[in-house]
C-alpha cells in the first residue's frame, strides 16, 4: 500500500527535474524539499520506501501520481522531434 503523492507545489506533491527523468519531492508531514535519491518505477512508484531527509518520521512507499503520463508526453516529444 502506497502514498500518493500528487504532482504540484506544497506539501506532500512532487516536481519532474533533470528533464523529467527524476523528482523533487515535499514532505507530506514536514515539508522538507529534497531530489528523490532512488529509481523511480513506470507506474511512479518508488522501489524502496522513502524516509524523509528530515528525520520527520515519514517513511513510506510512495507513488507519483502523473509520472507514467510525464514518460508518454517525454517519448512523445521525442518522436516528434525525430520528424524534423
Ligand atoms: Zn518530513
Amino acid at each position: 500500500m502506497a502514498t500518493d503523492i500528487r504532482k504540484g507545489s506544497g506539501p506532500g506533491s512532487w516536481r519532474p527535474v533533470r528533464g523529467g527523468s527524476s523528482a523533487r519531492l515535499t514532505c507530506p508531514r514536514c515539508g522538507h524539499d529534497a531530489e528523490v535519491d532512488q529509481a523511480i518505477r513506470w507506474d511512479g512508484t518508488l522501489v524502496q520506501r522513502l524516509a524523509c531527509p528530515a528525520s520527520c518520521g515519514f517513511d513510506e512507499y510512495v507513488r507519483l501520481l502523473g509520472w507514467r503520463e510525464l514518460q508518454i508526453s517525454a517519448i512523445v516529444d521525442a518522436r516528434l522531434s525525430w520528424r524534423v
